[in-house]
């Protein structure tokens, strides 16, 4: 079954795409149950287009726009190959009239789920990176998508933006999408040794405890371990078009990354498991 895994948070600059390019390359670095190595798509919705800027991937082919707003435009018309084992459909700039096209359409919550249905068999892993907003384009990330990822930082007041968040997500996926659940949280440029991230991180972990026996859709939210160190070779690598693993292999955050794979990939069988005894 694929994994399709929305990378959302509401808040720009808080490494959404930075964790879909760098989990999407270290995921398809791991060999899958049948000893293959993963096959991942990731998504880009935001209109600035980063994440194939990011991947150094040619961005001027049919895009998300083209997808979404063209009835006769497949999926398949859309890919293009960013790496070995991992596709890649890019956005662009008109990407942001979206939201007002959209609004007009009577399947407007749905059409990307719609549209990627026929090629779901091709991965194990879909990674969607969302724009920082809660629109209709990210209504369709979530329609489209099993699970949330939320990259964020260990700011003040990161909690409250994060619970808001998830009250949002749950209005938004009640209706649309009620099998959508939270699956982590990954913390981006943390500073582990500052006062701050250590009370931030037991906040969330307070509250995330508070809700296992709840029926949310982040009852089952972990906070992904590693989080990803502040590095600078993150920030710069996207200059190159490369990837952490192109760029700089041994430093500190291709590491976490790397690490942040293998525990994104390790839910999965949990959740499996469970799902196998249920229904045992
Ligand atoms: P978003 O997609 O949420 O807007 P980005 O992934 O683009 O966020 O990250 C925002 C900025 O922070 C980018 O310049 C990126 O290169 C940088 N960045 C992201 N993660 C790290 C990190 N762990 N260490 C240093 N810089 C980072
Ligand atoms: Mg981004």
């Amino acid at each position: 079954m694929t994994r399709i895994i929305s990378l959302l948070n509401q808040k720009g600059g808080v490494g959404k795409t930075t964790t879909t390019v760098n989990l999407a390359a270290a995921i398809a670095a791991e060999k899958n149950d049948s000893g293959k190595f993963n096959k991942v798509l990731v998504i880009d919705l935001d209109p600035q287009t980063h994440l194939g800027l990011h991947f150094g991937t040619d961005t001027t082919g049919a895009s998300v726009y083209d997808l979404l707003m063209d009835e006769s435009v497949t999926a398949k018309d859309t890919i293009v190959k960013a790496r070995k084992n991992i596709d890649l459909i890019t956005s662009e700039v008109d990407l942001a009239a979206a939201e007002s096209e959209l609004a007009s359409k009577t399947d407007r919550h749905d059409l990307l789920s719609k549209k990627i249905a026929p090629i779901l068999d091709s991965y194990e892993y879909i990674l969607i990176d969302c724009p920082p907003s809660l629109g209709l384009l990210t209504i369709n990330a979530l329609a489209a998508s099993k699970e949330l990822i939320v990259p964020m930082q260990t700011h003040f007041l990161a909690l409250q933006g994060v619970s808001r968040l998830f009250e949002t997500v749950q209005a938004l996926a009640g209706g649309l999408n009620p099998q959508l659940e939270v699956t982590g949280i990954v913390l981006c440029m943390h500073e582990k040794n500052t006062k701050l991230a250590r009370e931030v991180v037991d906040d969330l972990q307070g509250f995330f405890d508070s809700s296992r026996e709840s029926n949310v859709p982040w009852k089952n939210c972990v906070i992904f371990d590693p989080p990803i160190r502040r590095c600078v070779k993150l920030a710069e690598a996207p200059s190159f078009g490369q990837t952490i693993f192109d760029y700089e292999p041994d430093c500190a955050g291709a590491k976490d990354y790397a690490k942040l794979a293998e525990s994104v990939i390790a839910v999965h069988r949990v959740v499996d498991v469970e799902v196998v005894n249920e229904h045992a």
